[in-house]
């Protein structure tokens, strides 16, 4: 039996929920955002019309493409609101007992045949399944950041996800022009669990006094030739994901080496979260960002 993707329902209207609703939205599909803060979905609104104006400036899109990706996006301030989705994908804060109470109160408002997904960066996807009244309609999506630029999603199916559920994702992430690989239900999947750990090993050498923000990030850049250093990727991802992805690495695979650095507790604590916050290892307040440390 295939499933048939058109409709899709999105959770949380931060950067990663307003990247999938703009992809989705230039694709065809039908879109409606939601987020437990209406002000977040005005917000994220907001950013895509700025993002798809940006694309027609360059020539990328065009005005009609535009304004027909913009009349797809409604705003769904309510969790009903979702009611008629085919597949509703959460991209709520990293925390499992924020996802675990989203997908218990989502389940009675959804049609008996609609797909539940999670773009986690690293919780298990067996264990939101389980939470849920349909498991084998459940799988793992996760898109890089920022979405409309990664060509990557990583799929994930749980113990429970049956081939219909699988093949139905993957034909929709192909319908929006990425590359699809497949991970197992482990901590972090794949990407995250390479990434991570060293995006961790960055900190701990800051926190070491190895090397200062700018030297690490010059030092990666320049001579591993990666694209942004590690600290100004943290900042990117947000240093709240970045901590929780290391906490369920270390308690996932109970391994010393996942343990996360002290330095990164603290600049969660301070709430420089990186750049959705203006501060994290850079501070994002003046024109240029200026290293914190
Ligand atoms: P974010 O902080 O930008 O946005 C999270 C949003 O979720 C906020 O708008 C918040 O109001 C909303 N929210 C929180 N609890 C909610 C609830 N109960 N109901 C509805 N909305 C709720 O975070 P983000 O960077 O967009 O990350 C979202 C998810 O995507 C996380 O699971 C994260 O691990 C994953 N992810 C992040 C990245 C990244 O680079 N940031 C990459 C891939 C996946």
């Amino acid at each position: 039996m295939s499933i048939e993707i058109r409709k899709i329902g999105i959770i949380g209207a931060g950067q990663m929920g307003n990247g999938i609703a703009q992809v989705c939205a230039t694709s065809g599909f039908d879109v409606v955002l939601h987020d437990m803060n209406e002000e977040r979905i005005h917000a994220g609104l907001a950013t895509i019309n700025g993002n798809l104006a940006k694309l027609v400036g360059r020539g990328a899109l065009d005005e009609e493409a535009r304004q027909g990706a913009l009349t797809r996006i409604a705003a769904g301030p309510g969790l009903d609101d979702l009611g008629q989705c085919d597949i509703v994908i959460e991209a709520a804060t990293e925390n499992e007992d924020v996802k675990r109470r989203i997908f218990q109160a989502l389940s009675p408002v959804l049609k008996p045949d609609a797909m539940m997904a999670s773009n986690t960066s690293s919780i298990s996807i067996t264990r939101l399944a389980s939470v849920t009244d349909r498991p084998e309609r459940f799988i793992g999506i996760h898109f890089m950041n920022p979405v409309p630029r990664m060509q990557l999603v990583e799929l994930i199916r749980g113990i429970a996800t049956e081939d219909p559920t699988f093949e139905a994702a993957r034909t929709f992430i192909l319908a929006l022009g990425k590359t699809v690989t497949t991970a197992e239900d482990f901590p972090a999947f794949i990407v995250n669990r390479i990434l991570l750990p060293m995006i961790n090993e960055a900190i701990y050498t800051l926190y070491e006094g190895v090397g200062s923000v700018d030297a690490i990030d010059t030092a990666m850049r320049l001579g591993a030739n990666h694209p942004m250093g590690p600290l100004q990727l943290a900042d990117f991802i947000g240093l709240d994901t970045c901590l929780s992805v290391m906490q369920v690495l270390h308690e996932g695979l109970a391994d010393s080496k996942y343990r996360p650095c002290p330095l990164l507790v603290k600049y969660v604590e301070a709430g420089w979260l990186g750049r959705k916050a203006m501060r994290g290892f850079y501070d994002y307040r003046g024109e240029k960002p200026v290293p914190t440390r």
